[in-house]
């Protein structure tokens, strides 16, 4: 008897390519080693009983700011320029250290964990107490650390950005969880020099480059005055995607615009809730998929979602493009589910080891709980992840094949504790925005 950490019993495995039957997963040092129906050559330290559980690859949250998470509800109902210069960007630099990003990424992370992301594509500043907190958590994190020609938090210039990336991706190397990234903030934020800058020291490090790319019109017809060209042309014209690159929103792009980013392999996070919410319009996404665009599914921040259900933004992203191209095939369940997972791990370079129940990958999975009105009859799997369940119904969580959650109790945070301090920040930040 081969002795193992862990030992899933008969749970529902979801499986993209063969069909998804009840079977056993085992896992040992954080990964699954083996896969398949009554296992019983091993000696688990723990078994989980799954039967009536939909064994999931933990959901990839591609772009999001952890950071943020106090902000969540602070000014709803509003064009994306007036949200950001009249409470978002006044409200950070009041409150920014490194202090308060740690106590809002933790928050984040946590309510990250109880939504099934078992990795998230960070944008924000003071990356390395994200670093923490998500440590804490216990959940993955790639941290790309905010680059703006503009002084911003505690940097006055990129360049110190630069010097805090290689800094931070130093010291996080070996991490388990921990990877940094560089993330220029957008084309209209971020001018050529430090773009190119950005692009060069992701190239030397290896690192993901992580950009807000055609989130609205507005940024389109900028581009062009300036430019005179579109923004993917514009970053493609210097060669900025030659490096590793997601792309988040990327609502506006023409077809040769989507042509440029499949042939450099740039991968889009798609923020449905975001975009619907600022009105910042919306895109068919079956031309880039006709294109071989990878497609990926983000929350965006608390602050414009205002939550970070990935089971939403697979229902309402799968919706939405079903009634944009006046098709109901478009975006079938199984492949919104594979979106969430497996080609998030991709566009974030990760699906090596990331987003698939298989042998030698990672163990990062979700147990769904089906023994419950809302779930059941189950005919598919896939289809009651994107249109019937929601994130209530994910009940453990387990990440580099530790629980995370059981039970949805988190195991790594004190849940009492990240509530009362989200008041404490509330009161503050009401008395602030209010004066
Ligand atoms: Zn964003």
């Amino acid at each position: 008897m081969q002795k193992i950490d862990l030992l899933i019993k008969n749970g529902l495995v979801l499986d993209f390519e063969q069909k998804t039957e009840v079977k056993d997963v085992a896992i040992d040092d954080g990964k699954i080693i083996a896969v398949g129906k009554d296992l019983k050559n091993y000696d688990p330290l723990k078994v989980i009983e799954a039967q009536n559980k939909i064994v999931v690859p933990g959901f990839a949250n591609t772009h999001t700011h952890a950071g943020m998470s106090y902000f969540k509800g602070l000014a709803d109902d509003l064009p994306l320029m007036k949200w950001l210069t009249k409470f978002i960007w006044p409200t950070e630099k009041a409150f920014l250290s490194p202090k308060f990003v740690y106590d809002a990424a933790l928050i984040g992370c946590a309510e990250m964990v109880k939504n099934g992301i078992t990795i998230f594509n960070d944008m924000y500043f003071f990356g390395e107490q994200t670093a923490k907190a998500a440590e804490k958590v216990g959940i993955r994190a790639i941290l790309g650390e905010g680059v703006l020609d503009a002084p911003v938090a505690n940097y006055q210039k990129a360049d110190e950005i630069f010097s805090y990336i290689k800094k931070m991706n130093e010291k996080f190397k070996e991490h388990e969880l921990i990877d940094f990234a560089i993330a220029p903030h957008a084309i209209y934020t971020c001018g050529k020099e430090n773009l190119i800058k950005a692009k060069d020291l992701a190239e030397k490090l290896d690192l993901l480059l992580h950009i807000h790319l055609s989130e609205t019109r507005q940024e389109v017809e900028d581009c062009i005055k300036k430019h005179g060209m579109r923004p993917a042309q514009y970053l493609n014209s210097f060669g900025f995607f030659e490096g590793k690159v997601i792309a988040a929103h990327a609502i506006w792009l023409d077809e040769k615009e989507q042509e440029i980013l499949a042939n450099n392999d740039v991968s889009i996070a798609i923020n449905t809730s975001s975009n619907l919410k600022l009105a910042s319009g919306f895109d068919s996404f079956k031309s880039y998929i006709d294109h071989n665009v990878n497609l990926s599914i983000a929350t965006d921040s608390v602050a414009s979602n205002n939550n970070l259900s990935i089971i939403e933004e697979m229902s309402l992203t799968a919706k939405l493009q079903k009634v944009l191209n006046d098709d109901p095939t478009v975006l079938p369940a199984k492949q919104m589910v594979k979106i969430a997972t497996l080609d998030g791990a991709k566009a974030l370079d990760k699906s090596a080891y990331l987003g698939s129940i298989q042998i030698g990958k990672k163990a990062d999975l979700i147990l769904v709980d089906i023994d419950n009105i809302e779930s059941q009859p189950l005919y598919d799997p896939f289809s009651h992840l994107v249109y019937s369940l929601s994130s209530e119904q994910i009940k453990d969580v387990i990440i580099n094949g530790k629980m995370i959650m059981e039970n949805r109790k988190l195991l790594n945070v004190d849940e009492n504790e990240l509530i009362e301090k989200a008041r404490y920040y509330h009161d503050r930040i009401e008395k602030f925005t209010s004066s």
